[in-house]
């Protein structure tokens, strides 16, 4: 679905991403973690290609995406990304309208059928009742669950997302990543996904990208990727790994170094 052959990538002169190789399947669930700065929003915007690589190839759904029109990206590609602000008081049907806007001719928009895929779109994230509101009356999680129902209504292969989850309490940050979970598991979907919390990454990543100083110090398993001394290197933060004992995945504890009052 998507593959990184020898990337390297950054912004004017400056290479933020280094020689960076992998492939993800369709209907993978891959979660990309690193130490901030380390390249992993840069990642998703050349995987997007909001930049363009200095070097190397990206390929989506094996077609080079140097040769794909943004047209077609956009109907393949889904993001999410981190920023996403809101300054006007959009309502949610509209907002989540937007997404069609990939697939319209000039006569087309918001037409029946677009109308019934953005409904589909607010409903498989449960928000279809907030279809009539403003996106700014709405709570952080409510939000959230409409930028998805957005990108889901461009009837995306693969969904990139940056951080989805980084302003959201506990109960809204398992009930997104559930619901992804479920697109990934139900319908196929390819997912990619930055996050900072290494322990939602373990519980719900098929395989996780650990970035280091822009290159990819390891990817694998969350079993193989979170070893504390892998962590410990790249976060420079003594830590223990364990075992959830319900999940069997690991988790991450932070500790304070022993020699230190
Ligand atoms: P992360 O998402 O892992 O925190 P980024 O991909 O945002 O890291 O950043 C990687 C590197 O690229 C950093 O050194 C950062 O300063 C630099 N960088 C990020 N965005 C820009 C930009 N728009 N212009 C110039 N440099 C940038
Ligand atoms: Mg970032």
């Amino acid at each position: 679905m998507l593959d990184f052959l020898n990337v390297s990538s950054g912004y004017g002169k400056k290479e933020a991403l280094m020689d960076i190789t992998f492939s993800i399947k369709r209907g993978g669930f891959l979660g990309v973690i690193g130490p901030n700065g380390s390249g992993k929003s840069t990642l998703l915007r050349t995987a997007t290609r909001v930049i363009r690589p200095f070097k190397g190839e990206v390929r989506l759904g094996n077609k080079k995406i140097e040769e794909m029109t943004l047209r077609q990206i956009a109907r393949i590609v889904g993001v999410v990304s981190q920023d996403a602000l809101f300054i006007f008081p959009f309502k949610v049907i509209d907002i989540v309208l937007m997404g069609r806007i990939p697939y319209v001719n000039r006569f087309s928009f918001g037409s029946k059928e677009d109308l019934r895929i953005a409904s589909e779109a607010l409903d498989a994230v449960d928000a279809l009742r907030l279809r009539g509101r403003f996106i700014d009356e709405l709570s952080a999680g409510e939000a959230q669950r409409v930028i998805i129902a957005r990108a889901l209504a461009q009837k995306p292969q693969i969904l990139f997302m940056d951080e989805p989850t980084t302003h959201l309490d506990i109960s809204h940050q398992v009930e997104v990543f559930s619901l992804l979970r479920r697109l990934n598991k139900g319908s196929g979907l390819t997912v990619v996904t930055i996050l900072h919390d290494l322990n939602l990454a373990s519980e719900y990543c098929d395989e996780l990208l650990l970035l280091k100083e822009g290159r990819i110090r390891s990817q694998g398993t969350p079993d193989e990727v979170l070893s504390y001394g892998l962590i410990e290197e790249v976060y420079k933060t003594p830590v223990i790994v364990k075992k959830n004992p319900l999940t069997s995945r690991p988790h991450v504890f932070t500790v304070k170094p022993c020699n230190i009052p």
